[in-house]
C-alpha cells in the first residue's frame, strides 16, 4: 500500500525552482570542489569537439594535402590532448564521488540530528518507513542530482556550444542548416520521452493498484465468499487489468517509435549535410575533412539530445525527493524551550498534576481529563491498571515528552513549561519495559549514564544495581558486546544494565516501566534490589506489573479510563476490597504462586 502512496506523490510533483535552488545550496560549502568538477567536465567536453576538429585538419592538411610533417604534428597534438582528457575524466569522476559522498553524508547527518530533536508527537504522525525512505533513498537521489545530474547537464550544454562553434568556423551556411534541424530533434526527443515517462508511471501506478487488489482479495477471501462478491470483484479486476494493458501497450508503442523517429530526423539532417556539403565542396567552399567533421558533430550532438528527457525526468524525481527530505528537515519539534525558559538547578521536590487534560492528537479522544495528582518528594508511586488506561501517558507527561493540552504540571510550584527541557529530562533516570541498549559493550552502555565515569565507577554502579553478578558470568564480562539494540541479552538482563546506567546518572526522578514478559526469578529479584537502590530518597514512578514492587510503593494508583479510580497503600487498598483488590486477586494470584514456587 505504501508503495502506491509514494508513486502517487511522485506523479504529482512538478518542477520546482525554489527546491532546486535549495538543493544546490547544499553544495555551496563545497564550491571549490564543484568549481573544479565543472572545470574538468568543461575541459573534457571542449576536447571532445576539438578532437573532431583535429580529425578534420588531419584529413585536409595531412592526408589530402599529402603533408607528412603536418600529419605528424597533428597526430602528436591529438595524442597529447587525449592524455589531458583522460586526466580530466579521471579527475571529474573522482570529484563526483567525493562531492556525492559529502552531500549524502551532510544530508543524512543533518536529518539524523534533526530526528533526535523532534518531539514524540512527530513520530506518532509519521510512519517509520516513510522516515527511513527519506533518509536512505531520497538523500541518495539528491546526491545523484548534484553530481551526475550536474555532470550530464554541463557536459551536454558545453558539448552543444563547442560543436556549434566549430561548425560555424568550418562553414557557417551549413551550420545554419544544422541549427534549424536541432530544435526539431530536441522537440521530438522531449515530447516522446515525456509521454513515455507518463505512460510508464501510469503503468507502475496501475500495477500497484492491481497488486493491492490481489492482496485484498487473498487476505479477505472469506469475506469475499461470504458476501458473494466474486463477480463484482472480478469485474473491478478486469477493469484495472485492461487499463494496465492499455497503458503498457501505449508505453511500449511510444518507446518503440522513439528511436526510429529520432534516427529518421537525424538521417535527414545527415543527408542534408552531405548533399549541401557536397555542393559546397564542388564549389571549393568546403573540404572533405570539413564534411566529415560536420557528420561527426551531428552524430555527437544526438547523444545529449536523446538523453535530455531522461536527465530531465531524473531531475524531477530528485526534486520530488528533495521536497520530501526538506519537509522532514523543516518539521518543527512541538515541544521546545519557551523564550526565557530557566533551569532551576534541581527538580527535587513536589510534583503536581493540576487539572491536566491531554489528548495525543487534536482530533483524538482525550486520554486524561481533569487529572489531579500530587507526588511528594522522595515518594514511590506505583501505577497499575488495565492496558490502555493511561499509565504510560501519565509518565510521558511527567517526563515532558508531551505537554498537557489543558491544566499544568508543576514542579516545586513552577509550571514545567517555563523550565528548560534539558533541566527536566537530564535529571530523569528511565528504565523502559524493553530497555534500549546501544550497539557496543556493557561497559559503554552503563557509561551512557555519565560519560565521564571511570571504569571503577561503572562497576560500582553495576554492583549497586545488582547487575555485576550476571555481567561477570559472561565470557567477556563488562566488555561483552550487547549486539544490535542489546538483542544478545535477555529482557531482564537489559533492565539490569539500564538500572546500572540510571544509578550511575544519579537522577533526581526515577521512572520505570516494568517488563511484562516473564523474567526468571533470580534476575527478577536482582532487578527488585536494583530498583530499591534507585527508589531510595528519590521520587519514583513505576508502571508496576510485579507484586513485589507494588507492595513496596508508598502509594498505589489504580488508573482506569484516564483517571485515578483508587489510591492508597497496598494494605489500604486491600482493605477497601475495590478494583485493586480484584486486580490483585485475579491478576497477581498466578505471580504470587510462581513466586512462592520460586
Ligand atoms: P497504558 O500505559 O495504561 O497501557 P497508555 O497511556 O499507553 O495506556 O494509553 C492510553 C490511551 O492513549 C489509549 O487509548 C491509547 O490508545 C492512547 N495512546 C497511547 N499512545 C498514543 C499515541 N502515541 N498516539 C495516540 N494515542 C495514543
Amino acid at each position: 500500500m505504501s508503495d502506491f502512496y509514494f508513486e502517487e506523490e511522485e506523479f504529482n510533483t512538478q518542477f520546482n525552482g525554489a527546491t532546486l535552488k535549495r538543493i544546490f545550496g547544499l553544495v555551496k560549502p563545497h564550491w571549490r570542489w564543484v568549481l573544479g568538477f565543472v572545470l574538468l567536465i568543461g575541459v573534457v567536453a571542449v576536447l571532445d569537439s576539438v578532437f573532431t576538429f583535429i580529425s578534420k585538419l588531419i584529413i585536409d592538411e595531412g592526408i589530402v594535402a599529402k603533408d607528412p610533417a603536418r600529419l605528424k604534428e597533428l597526430i602528436y597534438l591529438y595524442g597529447g590532448l587525449v592524455v589531458i582528457q583522460s586526466a580530466g575524466v579521471f579527475g571529474f569522476i573522482y570529484l563526483t564521488g567525493i562531492l556525492g559522498e559529502r552531500v549524502r553524508y551532510e544530508l543524512r547527518r543533518n536529518l539524523f540530528n534533526h530526528l533526535q530533536e523532534l518531539s514524540f508527537s512527530y513520530f506518532d504522525k509519521t510512519p517509520v518507513g516513510w522516515i527511513m525512505s527519506r533518509v536512505t533513498s531520497d538523500t541518495e537521489r539528491i546526491a545523484e542530482l548534484v553530481t551526475w545530474g550536474t555532470l550530464d547537464v554541463t557536459w551536454a550544454i558545453l558539448n552543444l556550444i563547442t560543436a556549434v562553434t566549430f561548425m560555424t568556423i568550418i562553414n557557417w551556411k551549413l551550420a545554419l542548416m544544422v541549427f534549424l534541424i536541432i530544435p526539431v530533434l530536441v522537440f521530438i526527443a522531449t515530447e516522446f520521452k515525456k509521454r513515455i515517462i507518463v505512460q510508464y508511471r501510469r503503468v507502475r501506478k496501475l500495477n500497484s493498484k492491481l497488486t493491492g487488489t490481489y492482496n485484498e482479495n487473498i487476505t479477505g477471501v472469506r469475506v469475499v465468499k461470504a458476501l458473494v462478491r466474486e463477480d463484482r470483484n472480478l469485474q473491478e479486476f478486469d477493469n484495472l487489468a485492461s487499463d494496465l494493458y492499455r497503458a503498457a501497450y501505449r508505453a511500449a508503442w511510444l518507446s518503440a517509435l522513439f528511436l526510429p523517429a529520432v534516427q529518421i530526423v537525424a538521417a535527414l539532417a545527415l543527408g542534408a549535410v552531405i548533399w549541401y556539403g557536397g555542393i559546397q565542396a564542388q564549389l571549393g567552399a568546403m573540404t572533405i575533412g570539413g564534411i566529415q567533421a560536420f557528420i561527426s558533430y551531428l552524430t555527437f550532438m544526438m547523444f545529449p539530445i536523446q538523453d535530455m528527457a531522461r536527465v530531465f525526468a531524473s531531475m524531477q524525481q530528485a526534486i520530488a525527493s528533495a521536497e520530501r527530505v526538506f519537509s522532514l528537515a523543516d518539521a518543527e519539534p512541538d515541544i521546545v524551550d519557551r523564550p526565557g525558559a530557566t533551569d532551576p538547578g534541581t527538580i527535587r521536590g513536589e510534583i503536581r498534576f493540576e487539572n491536566v487534560d491531554f489528548r495525543y492528537t487534536e482530533e483524538g479522544n482525550p486520554v486524561l481529563k481533569n487529572f489531579n495528582l500530587t507526588i511528594n518528594p522522595g515518594e514511590t508511586i506505583a501505577l497499575v491498571g488495565p492496558t490502555g488506561a493511561g499509565k504510560s501517558t501519565i509518565v510521558n507527561l511527567l517526563c515532558r515528552f508531551y505537554e498537557p493540552s489543558g491544566g499544568a504540571v508543576r514542579v516545586n510550584g513552577t509550571d514545567y513549561t517555563t523550565l528548560r527541557l534539558d533541566a527536566i529530562q537530564s535529571r530523569i533516570g528511565m528504565v523502559l519495559q524493553t530497555p534500549h541498549l546501544f550497539t557496543g559493550t556493557i561497559r559503554e552502555n552503563i557509561r551512557y549514564g555519565r560519560l565521564n565515569a571511570t571504569d571503577a565507577e561503572v562497576e560500582e554502579a553495576a554492583k549497586l544495581a545488582h547487575a555485576h553478578d550476571f555481567i561477570i558470568t559472561l565470557e567477556n564480562g563488562y566488555d561483552t558486546d550487547v549486539g544490535e539494540g542489546g538483542n544478545l541479552l535477555s529482557v531482564g538482563q537489559k533492565q539490569l544494565v539500564s538500572l546500572a546506567r540510571a544509578i550511575l546518572a544519579q537522577p533526581e526522578w526515577f521512572i520505570m516501566d516494568e517488563a511484562t514478559s516473564s523474567i526468571d526469578t533470580v534476575t527478577e529479584s536482582l532487578i527488585q534490589k536494583g530498583m530499591e537502590r534507585l527508589m531510595e530518597n528519590r521520587t519514583s514512578v513505576i508502571i508496576a506489573h510485579r507484586l513485589s514492587t507494588i507492595k513496596r510503593a508508598d502509594r498505589i494508583l489504580v488508573i482506569e479510563n484516564g483517571g485515578i479510580s483508587e489510591i492508597g497503600s497496598h494494605a489500604e487498598l486491600m482493605r477497601q476490597r475495590g478494583h485493586y483488590y480484584n486486580l490483585y486477586t485475579n491478576q497477581f494470584r498466578q505471580e504470587k504462586e510462581r513466586m512462592a514456587l520460586g
